[in-house]
């Protein structure tokens, strides 16, 4: 079968794709790494029905092109992910899978010839699907939390001087909200700190019985525990700590990619806090 793109390419069909969805047409151009081991044991994963995963084309280290879906059909290699407004990344791109054993390994550079062949490519779909640069997206940029590549090596610079991707301030403020914490650290050498307090009207957040209650909202609760997946360590007082023995962690479903270091926080002890205690306390 002819290959959507002109360059030389070799066609391995992959079983995991559909229409794209809501009328949605190519929009995004977005970049991955294989993270596997070799192209060809990648292209057999991408093209077998186990995987549940496939790829418009992979481009292994060679520079050698080989398509797997064809460009009109929805392939599934962004998972969940979001950008500008649009959650079926799947349906909006076209996916590049570029060869490379990643992090999870020793995560080599990628050399000069895969290169040539990933910006002859990128140009070709960015003009045939009418792509604008900017739209030519990392899978790390539109799933943050579960994704890293392809990575800092992923030579961007290169593609932007030949006109594959704008470099440089493009969605500024969402780069800025998404490092706050890094940024904190680097201008002002000071932690980024967010407080979380809640309490009722009255001030109490037990039944007369003593027995606790929620009193907050699924969503409310759902946020908090984005929170402790995005923050590095989260403070309570040594009090609760003592009393409930929170855990703590991100229990949103999926897989999160770490937790927050516990940390008990308090000048005092956990039993000055309990009637009778306090005098024993005065005499240490
Ligand atoms: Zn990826």
């Amino acid at each position: 079968m002819d290959t959507d793109t002109s360059f030389e390419a070799d066609w391995h069909p992959a079983v995991n794709f559909e229409p794209r969805r809501g009328g949605l047409r190519p929009s995004i151009l977005l970049m991955h790494y294989t993270g596997m081991a070799s192209a060809e044991r990648a292209i057999g994963w991408l093209c077998s029905a186990e995987s549940r995963v496939s790829c418009h084309y992979l481009v292994s280290e060679t520079g050698r092109i080989v398509q797997m879906v064809r460009e009109e059909m929805r392939a599934w290699h962004a998972g969940e992910s979001f950008w500008a407004g649009e959650t079926d990344i799947n349906s909006a791109s076209i996916g590049i899978e570029v060869h490379n054993p990643g992090h999870g390994s020793f995560y080599p550079p990628f050399p000069e010839p895969q290169m040539q062949a990933v910006e002859a490519l990128s140009l070709d779909i960015l003009a045939r699907h009418d792509i604008r640069p900017e739209r030519v997206l990392a899978h790390s940029d539109v799933a943050p939390a579960r994704k890293e590549d392809p990575g800092e090596k992923f030579p961007w610079a290169r593609l932007a001087e030949a006109g594959v991707a704008v470099g440089c301030g493009v969605l500024r403020r969402e780069a800025e909200d998404l490092n706050a914490g890094y940024l904190m650290r680097i201008r002002t050498g000071r932690p980024l700190v967010c407080l979380k307090t809640a309490t009722t009207l009255d001030g109490r957040i037990a039944a007369r019985t003593g027995e606790s209650r929620w009193i907050t909202g699924p969503e409310a609760r759902d946020r908090v525990h984005l929170m402790r997946a995005r923050y590095d360590a989260v403070m309570v007082g040594v009090g609760t700590a003592a009393a409930d023995d929170p855990e703590l962690t991100c229990r949103l479903p999926g897989r999160w990619p770490r937790q927050p270091v516990r940390h008990g926080a308090n000048s005092t002890r956990p039993d000055c806090h309990r009637p009778g205690s306090r005098g024993s306390r005065v005499r240490t």
